[in-house]
């Protein structure tokens, strides 16, 4: 262990805060990480896939004592297929299909609880939301003012690297790009992890399997008029699936409560 750098303070503890604690403990740093929810992720129902290239799975096995644990907790992918259906005719056209993708398909919340389970548990402050900070003049250390949630008192952490790791809203990045604005892809999309197992041979199941063969090893792109999806299973028998809406801008400003009827 060379000589500690300096103490880091990350802002947020989802996969982005949980990967720079692991690369910043790697390279000597004292590493503090201070999220707002009330407590450490708990494998959380919801979610969704992630797909990983071998550089990102290189780069986590470095950070586990167990590296084979990303192995067991992934499926791999070793096809990727883009395809496109005409739903009407119900005639589906391969376009391209790589048999050499070398991806492996990890569940969100797998990935999270691995990351946060390879560090030390005193490195995080759950329940702290980040205020605001103040740099030194020499901006060689940063004092961060945080809410502690639960007795909403203020506190006040001083470290020597400030890493935002607070999501896409960053208000961190606020501070340094006052005026940057996030910019709307062009489609909305419904996405979820549909939970199989007990229900393998279910006709929903077997339906799906037989529209999509190679579930388990490959990564589909499914394109329609105006729309597309993507489908891959995920570990402990659990399908991913992302469906595309291609629409103008939703305007979020505006909340609507729109009845709903089943
Ligand atoms: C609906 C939806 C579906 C998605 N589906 C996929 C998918 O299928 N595959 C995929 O790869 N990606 C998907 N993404 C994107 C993925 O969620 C993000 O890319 C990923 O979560 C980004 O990780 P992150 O750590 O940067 O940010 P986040 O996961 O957003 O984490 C930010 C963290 O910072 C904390 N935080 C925020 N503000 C503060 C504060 N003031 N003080 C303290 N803590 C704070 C938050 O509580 C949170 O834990 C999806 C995103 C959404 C919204």
């Amino acid at each position: 262990m060379g000589k500690k750098k300096g103490k880091a303070i990350i802002v947020g503890g989802s996969i982005a805060g949980l990967s720079c604690a692991h690369s910043l403990t790697l390279a000597c740093w004292d590493v503090l990480v201070l999220e707002k929810s009330s407590e450490p992720p708990v494998g959380s129902p919801t979610g969704a896939g992630l797909g990983l290239d071998p550089q990102a799975r290189q780069i986590i096995k470095s950070w586990l004592t167990t590296p084979q644990l990303l192995d067991e907790i992934t499926l791999p992918l070793s096809i990727d297929q883009n395809q496109t259906t005409d739903s009407e005719k119900k005639v589906t056209r391969i376009l391209t299909r790589d048999e050499d993708f070398d991806f492996r398909a990890a569940y969100w919340s797998d990935i999270q609880s691995l990351l946060y389970n390879a560090l030390p548990q005193t490195m995080f402050l759950w329940g702290h939301k980040f205020l605001s900070f103040t740099m030194s003049q020499d901006e060689s250390n940063v004092k961060v003012k945080t809410l502690v949630v639960e007795t909403q008192e203020t506190v006040e952490i001083e470290g020597d690297l400030l890493i935002a790791a607070d999501g896409c809203l960053s208000s961190i990045r606020k501070t340094f790009l006052p005026d940057f604005k996030l910019r709307y892809s062009g489609y909305c999309a419904w996405r979820g992890v549909f939970d199989f197992s007990g229900n393998e041979n279910s006709e929903t199941v077997s339906g799906i399997k037989k529209v999509y063969p190679d579930l388990g090893k490959c990564l589909y792109f499914d394109l329609g008029e105006q729309t597309h999806s993507v489908f891959y299973e995920l570990f402990n028998k659990k399908l991913n699936w992302i469906w595309y809406v291609n629409q103008p801008e939703p305007d979020l400003k505006v909340r609507r409560l729109i009845p709903l009827s089943f």
